[in-house]
């Protein structure tokens, strides 16, 4: 486990992040779940994505817009060390969510 990943995996966990009972599918490393993102705290992928991007050709053009959004927003996460700022980022996060869920409904 390298010391990025690590200390990315336990910021995760300190921000609500749980630790998934599935291990990765690569490499069968521990993976951590947030925000319904997985990281591998092994070789650091996070399955799933690709699946987002080719379903968003047939779906509505706001949850394009969001699912933009949220990956916007989580690389921000990624890189921003102030906790203030990743409280906030977090709080956006879960409004695109709460967004997402509300067009998924109709
Ligand atoms: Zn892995």
């Amino acid at each position: 486990m390298s010391e990025e990943l690590r200390k990315e995996a336990a910021k995760m966990l300190l921000n609500g992040a749980t630790l998934l009972s599935e291990p990765c599918p690569y490499c069968k490393g521990v993976r951590v779940m947030k925000e319904g993102q997985a990281l591998c705290t092994k070789c650091g992928r996070k399955p799933g994505k690709k699946k987002i991007v080719t379903e968003e050709k047939r779906e509505n053009p706001l949850k394009q817009t969001l699912d933009k959004k949220l990956e916007d927003l989580s690389k921000e996460l990624e890189k921003e060390m102030d906790h203030d700022k990743q409280q906030a980022i977090l709080k956006s996060i879960n409004s695109v969510l709460e967004m997402i869920d509300k067009i998924k409904e109709k």
